[in-house]
């Protein structure tokens, strides 16, 4: 299937991870892809899908600054003349702490990237999509938006607003034309994550609770995140697709 031949997506935080994962995933099947994140490893990225004979490009981009996302979506209209969706994927794991440990710093740190990160690339995005008449969106929030473990308090609360940037945003703009959806990732094999996937004592522990088992890997968030930016998901919206094996089900 080549469902965004002749399109372009722009993917935050694909260096690493789930973003470079998807990222690979819009390119095979077409799409030229716009990448931002604040990592230079982008360009593995790039130079991964240009290898395979695809379309990429990378800006350097601080999701924290609300001028880069307005440059991010300008470099993707004028590299490859159009945006029809965006995957604002970029987030941090703040250090696990008890609430009352937390110094503002590291609570900055989450609202700045895992939440203003998200509602400033939202920004960018729909001021394309509204001159244009539509596009999708999908925004990486967590089972941590569903659920809460203890000490990811800060993470936890910024994925539980991406949830409800989600909706409110498919709500404003639902009538335009504009898809807005949210996807909630169980443990996923990132660099994010390698300490827990590194420690068995961790392991043990949360595989025996997870009814699959196991950890996913990035290329398992991919086909979700394509799907919701597909034609075939226009009756989807406001939505958070929780993708963890089973581990919120019980
Ligand atoms: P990762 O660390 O591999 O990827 C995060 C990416 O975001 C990196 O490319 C990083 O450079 C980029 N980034 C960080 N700060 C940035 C900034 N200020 N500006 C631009 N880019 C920035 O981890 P991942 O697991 O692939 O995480 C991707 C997303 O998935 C995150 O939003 C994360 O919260 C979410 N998530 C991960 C898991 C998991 O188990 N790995 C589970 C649920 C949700």
């Amino acid at each position: 299937m080549m469902r965004f031949e002749g399109k372009a997506v722009l993917v935050t935080g694909a260096a690493t991870g789930i973003g470079r994962a998807t990222a690979i995933a819009f390119a095979r099947e077409g799409a030229s892809v716009m990448i931002g994140d604040i990592d230079d490893r982008a360009d593995e990225t790039v130079a991964m899908i240009l290898g395979e004979g695809g379309r990429a490009a990378f800006r350097k981009t601080d999701v924290r600054k609300a001028g880069d996302l307005d440059e991010l979506v300008a470099q993707c209209l004028d590299r490859f003349g159009r945006m029809d969706a965006a995957f604002n994927n970029a987030g941090v794991l703040p250090p696990q702490r008890p609430i009352h440990e937390i110094p503002e710093d590291e609570l900055d740190l989450a609202i700045d990237v895992d939440f203003k990160g998200v509602f400033f690339a939202m920004q960018s995005e729909i001021r394309h999509f509204l001159s244009v008449g539509g596009g999708a969106i999908v925004n990486t929030a967590s089972v941590g938006a569903l659920i809460a473990d203890p000490n990811m308090s800060a993470y936890c609360a910024m994925k539980h607003a991406v949830s409800g940037l989600t909706k409110a945003a498919a709500v404003e703009y639902a009538q335009m034309g504009i898809r807005v959806n949210a996807i909630a990732p169980g443990f996923v094999v990132t660099p994010m994550t390698q300490h827990w996937a590194d420690s068995n004592e961790f392991t043990d522990m949360f595989f025996a609770q997870n009814i699959s088992g196991r950890a996913a890997r990035p290329e398992e968030i991919a086909p979700t995140v394509l799907h919701l930016c597909s034609d075939g998901a226009s009756f989807i919206n406001g939505a958070t697709f929780t993708i963890d094996g089973g581990q919120t089900a019980h």
